[in-house]
This record gives structure tokens, C-alpha cells and sequence, in this order.
């Protein structure tokens, strides 16, 4: 299995459904991107997942985990 967002191959079972095998989830072990087994085809498949959506798995080690805190704003009173 692919990633359908970084195209990755390190794609691992996350959970089943608890009853009938009626669905799957997967995770992406490279930028943790996780899909049902059930959803479209605009998300299960790599090819037809939204471009502008994808990521390149070279850039993800340069992609900040949290948003950078802005300085303290002193109050003036
Ligand atoms: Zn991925």
C-alpha cells in the first residue's frame, strides 16, 4: 500500500473495525497521514488524491511541528 499524500510505501494497518471487518484504517509512517480503507478514491488513491494536497516527504524534517509563538506584548498601563 502507498501513501495516497507523500506517496510513501511505509503505510501500516492503524485499527480495524470491531465488528465484520467493515473497515480498516491506515497510517502513513512518514508524515502520519491516516485514511480509511472506506472512504473515496479521491483519498484512498494516490493518483487521484488532490495535488494540492500533497506532500513531498523530502520537505517534511523542515516543516515545523507548532506554529512559532509570537514575542510577549507588553501591556502599556
Ligand atoms: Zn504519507
Amino acid at each position: 500500500m502507498i501513501c495516497p499524500r507523500c506517496d510513501s510505501e511505509k503505510v501500516e494497518l492503524l485499527t480495524k473495525a470491531p465488528k465484520d471487518d467493515a473497515w480498516e484504517v491506515y497510517i502513513c509512517k512518514d508524515c502520519n497521514f491516516s485514511w480509511r480503507s472506506t472512504e473515496d478514491e479521491d483519498i484512498t488513491n494516490p493518483e487521484k488524491y488532490d495535488k494540492r494536497f500533497k506532500i513531498n516527504r523530502n520537505d517534511i524534517s523542515s516543516i515545523p511541528v507548532m506554529p512559532p509563538i509570537p514575542e510577549l506584548v507588553k501591556n502599556k498601563d
